[in-house]
């Protein structure tokens, strides 16, 4: 039986065991080479709206659940290689809760990944994973956008963009800065609690620092992600 490769979807193949579902030339990319075939896929999907950019994500999960990832933070800075972020350091020790004083706060790139570049730079991940990271965090959210909708509807007040909005105008875009939405569904990809530290620049009254000084997001289903 024959049947379009399910990974590029455009070569035609023998679909008689999983093996041979994917075409030769899908099969010899390597990972760094399949997520960035992902990503262009997931940004063609951008134009046609949210449902079928959930279809995609649908499809696409097989494939990246066939690569291994286990996240594991660092628990020690090296100072050579974890240069502390001053500007953020300021900010920290002016306009953060006092609770926090004492974290260390490192420099990645601030290109717009910041958040995916902090994550890769804190699991000693090299940059290859910064653009995995995204997807992965893409497909968690999609798949599940009624569930972290729900879990997370008292932060509706902060929000500017609904979750579907948000990812297909932001989320896609290479180096665009991240919302609240990525860290919703950022800990079940890695497995973690990941707690937000927020500086109230304009004062108290500040709704979206109230919301975001001292939150956890936890994983999917609790803290062991199941
Ligand atoms: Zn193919």
């Amino acid at each position: 039986m024959t049947g379009l490769c399910q990974f590029c979807h455009e070569t035609e193949v023998c679909n008689d065991n999983d093996q041979a579902s994917t075409c030769v030339e899908c099969a010899s990319l390597n990972r760094h080479e399949v997520f960035q075939k992902n990503w262009t896929n997931l940004r063609e999907s951008k134009e046609l709206g949210f449902l079928k950019l959930r279809e995609k994500c649908e499809k696409m999960f097989p494939f990246v659940i066939k690569y291994e990832f286990t996240y594991t933070p660092i628990h020690f800075l090296d100072e050579i290689q974890h240069k502390k972020d001053e500007s953020a350091e300021s900010f920290l020790q002016t306009y953060c809760l006092e609770i926090f004083r004492d974290v260390v706060p490192v420099k990645v790139v601030n290109d717009g990944d910041s958040f995916y570049n902090s994550i890769a730079c804190l699991g000693d991940l090299n940059g290859d994973f910064v653009l995995e990271l995204r997807i992965r965090n893409v497909i968690e959210l999609v798949l599940k956008a009624n569930v972290y909708k729900y879990n997370y509807k008292a932060f509706v007040p902060v929000v500017d963009q609904s979750l579907e909005e948000y990812v297909l105008n932001d989320m896609l875009q290479n180096q665009r800065f991240s919302k609240i939405y990525d860290f919703m569904s950022m800990p079940s990809v890695l497995k973690i609690n990941i707690k937000s530290i927020y500086p109230s620049v304009n004062g108290l009254v500040d709704q979206q620092a109230k919301m975001l000084s001292n939150q956890t997001f936890v994983p999917y289903g609790g803290a062991d992600g199941q």
